[in-house]
């Protein structure tokens, strides 16, 4: 970087504040997929909105592309740099600006930490329902441009209906104001449609979240089923019966050893498979729906169901199911999550794909999901070291992808496209659509200059990306 931008940049936000040597700026090479990586020219860790627009103004005069980082945590993509630009990263904007319990509402900075802020509201009587599986760590900035989901989105919803107002800074450097503190949109709702963007719309540096009372009565259950295809009736069954549980999360056999050497949760190992069951709500309707999941599961061929007894067994079989992604870690090199939806009827059919899948290329895949909502996690395990594996994976990651398309389903639940499944758009979206999309990317973002090269088709499949002779905007390794 030349040495005028760089003495701009460190007078905005401080000498310490922006990185620029190339071992400073190391870890910011990926997300949580360790397979795609980008190089910044720079990182910056702005703490206000006016430093943001500054560097935003900058990056804008002198046509450098930037993208915003929350925690890195992603698992698409979606802020990683291109080969050069800036990164501007929200982990200095991490204030709880206001809680207003008469409102039902709290502003924050993007940068604040899931976890922290329903942790600071829990003993209010409160929390944020959205908990993706990585909340101890993931943003509420990451959550919105994601449109986050997690084990609670069943009953709660995604990260969209939490969402009331947003301050944006567009990529010339300009503040747009967009929602409020109340509910129900004006004209076009523009914060719908930066919800879930992946950044490409400008640089969110305060939010307005809607908070959630804490239920009155919660039980837990795990249940033991002898394979993934009992496991995957008796959700449909449950479902099918009325009752919308907090949570329905699925471990398949290989996850749940995994889990359990690591978490040490009570997961049963003679299990095919477990389903991780919530309800929650007033004590009386938590009481039905308790007894009619214990009948269901019985019915579907149950071998066993216990209940968490107290908090802490609870916050045990939680740690297990929301630690799986990390506990892979104790058996293989690396791990490529997918992230497909399918119907829920459809999930015994593709989990029996997803399972052949991984015997054609000769890899292990382990599951563990939102079931309820039909959004899957193959992990298909690998070691980077090889890279004759790499090839493999992004080819079944991709059948496994076209798979739940032919079943009705979706490409992504909640991780988002970024550069991970670009390719794939043209699967979900004809170019009519595809193009209805770009012309809102255009009327916010018109010199592409904010997160450029993500969510877009390039027109390459994943063998051709993988075989080296393509390189997006970052690079597959
Ligand atoms: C172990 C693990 C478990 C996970 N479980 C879940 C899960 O259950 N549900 C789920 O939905 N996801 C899950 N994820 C994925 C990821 O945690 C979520 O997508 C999360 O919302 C990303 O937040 P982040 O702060 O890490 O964002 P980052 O990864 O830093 O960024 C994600 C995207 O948000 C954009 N962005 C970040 N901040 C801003 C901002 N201020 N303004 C504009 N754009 C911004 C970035 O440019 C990028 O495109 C999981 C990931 C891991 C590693």
């Amino acid at each position: 970087m030349n040495n005028s931008l760089a003495g701009k940049l460190k007078k905005i936000v401080g000498q310490e504040n922006a990185l620029i040597t190339p071992e400073e700026i190391l870890v910011y090479e990926s997300d949580g997929v360790s397979l795609i990586k980008g190089k910044a020219e720079a990182v910056l860790l702005p703490s206000k909105t006016s430093e943001v627009v500054e560097i935003v103004k900058l990056a804008h005069e002198n046509k450098i592309p930037f993208v915003a980082r929350g925690a890195g945590t992603g698992l698409s993509g979606g802020c990683v740099a291109g080969n050069g630009g800036w990164i501007i990263s929200t982990a200095r904007l991490d204030k709880i600006l206001e809680i207003d319990l008469e409102n039902r509402i709290a502003i924050v900075q993007p940068g604040v930490v899931n976890e922290t802020l329903s942790e600071t509201l829990h003993p209010l009587g409160y929390h944020f329902a959205p908990d993706p599986s990585s909340q101890k760590t993931c943003t509420i900035g990451g959550n919105l441009a994601e449109n986050a989901g997690g084990p609670h989105c069943l009953k709660y919803g995604m990260t969209l209906p939490h969402i009331l107002g947003a301050t944006l800074v567009l990529p010339d450097g300009e503040l747009l104001q967009l929602g409020g503190k109340v509910p129900g949109r004006t004209g076009y709702d523009l914060l719908g449609i930066l919800v879930g963007s992946e950044g490409t719309l400008g640089i969110v540096t305060e939010i307005t979240v809607r908070l959630t009372p804490v239920p009155e009565s919660v039980r837990t259950f795990l249940a033991a089923f002898p394979s993934v295809n009992e496991a995957s009736d008796a959700v449909s069954a449950i479902m099918g019966a009325g009752i919308v549980p907090a949570a329905l999360e699925m471990l398949d056999k290989l996850t749940m050893e995994v889990v359990e050497a690591f978490i040490h949760a009570g997961y049963p190992k003679e299990a095919g498979a477990v389903l991780l069951i919530e309800v929650d709500g007033p004590s009386v309707q938590v009481e039905e729906e308790s007894e009619s999941i214990r009948r269901i599961c019985g019915k579907h061929g149950g071998l066993n169901l216990q209940e968490a007894t107290d908090e802490k067994q609870r916050k045990k079989l939680w740690l297990g199911r929301k630690s799986a992604f990390g506990a892979f870690g104790r058996i293989s090199h690396d791990f490529f999550v997918m992230d497909g939806v399918v119907p829920r009827s459809a999930l015994p059919v593709v989990m029996q794909k997803v399972e052949a899948i991984g015997e054609k290329y000769g890899l292990r895949i382990a599951n563990v999901f939102h079931a309820g909502d039909g959004n899957l996690h193959p992990n298909i395990l690998f070691d980077s070291r090889d890279r004759s594996m790499i090839e493999k994976v992004l080819l079944a990651g991709e059948e496994i992808l076209r798979e739940c398309v032919l079943l009705g389903g979706a490409i992504s639940g909640e991780h988002g496209i970024g550069l991970e499944k670009q390719n794939l758009m043209p699967l979900m979206f004809t170019e009519a659509d595809l193009s209805a999309m770009e012309k809102i990317r255009i009327a916010f973002n018109p010199d592409n200059l904010c997160n450029p090269g993500k969510i877009f088709p390039t027109g390459k499949s994943c063998g051709e990306i993988a075989s080296g002779n393509y390189l997006t905007v970052a690079t597959w390794i």
